[in-house]
């Protein structure tokens, strides 16, 4: 076995900070919502650039929208 049974206690807390700092770095959950937050804002201030038609955001998390007739934009980079 790899680790000895002694050393786990030690390496828990270590995993377990490593995994918080980690998560602080890439917080991916975060992300996805404050993408459509912004693309929340974005899209009620923006129409289509071809039809003016009114933009949906093409699924949660995605920095792109689509407009009625299928015309895509990116709105967030
Ligand atoms: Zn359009």
């Amino acid at each position: 076995m790899g680790i000895p049974q002694a050393l786990t206690p030690l390496l828990d807390p270590f995993i377990a900070v490593s995994l918080k700092l980690w998560g602080d770095k890439f917080p991916r959950k975060n992300n996805v919502s404050a993408i459509n937050e912004h693309m929340a804002r974005r899209v009620k201030g923006i129409s289509c650039g071809k039809c003016g038609g009114d933009l949906k955001q093409t699924r949660a998390g995605s920095k792109r929208a689509t407009c009625a007739n299928g015309h895509k934009w990116q709105l967030l980079k």
